[in-house]
């Protein structure tokens, strides 16, 4: 089932120039309607399922189908997203609930080192290893062909 706007639920994103599911969608497939300022799915056909719209949307007012993988056949399932993590919540078919929190990022905000700790700039073109090995495989001794 692709994405759908429930219409209680959204706010329009408080009539801002451009909703936050019109900004996610990698396929550009939410709009705004004026009048009511409710969002919706143009082309539903098109979309990916791919739960960037449910998860940026500040009122949790879009559903998707869950995958099979993580959510029984029947069962819904509403992403809340935080700084840190994100806390999926699963609704069975008997009205229980379920939810599995999980960290979105490794290190906190502004502390991640770009260049990994490794220092870019090599000139050593001709080597057939990354320019982080052996450091980044933990592995002095790389197996050579005979
Ligand atoms: Fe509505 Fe949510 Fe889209 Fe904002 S992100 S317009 S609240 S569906
Ligand atoms: Fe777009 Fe992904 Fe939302 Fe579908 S689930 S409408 S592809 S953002």
């Amino acid at each position: 089932m692709p994405s759908y706007v429930i219409p209680d639920k959204c706010d329009g994103c408080k009539a801002l120039d451009k909703t936050a599911c019109q900004y996610v969608c990698p396929n550009d497939l939410m709009v705004l309607i004026e009048e009511t300022k409710k969002a919706y799915n143009q082309e539903p056909e098109m979309c990916w399922e791919c739960y960037s719209c449910v998860k940026i949307c500040p009122t949790q007012a879009i559903e998707v189908r869950g995958y099979a993988d993580f959510v029984p056949m029947g069962a819904s399932v509403t992403p809340m997203v935080s700084t840190d993590s994100i806390m999926w919540t699963v609704k069975f078919r008997n009205g229980t609930l379920k939810r599995f929190k999980f960290p979105i990022r490794t290190t906190p905000e502004g502390k991640a080192v770009p260049d990994g700790g490794y220092p870019t700039g090599t000139d050593d073109l001709k080597s057939p290893v990354l320019y982080t090995e052996p450091e980044s495989t933990r592995c002095q001794d790389l197996p050579k062909v005979k």
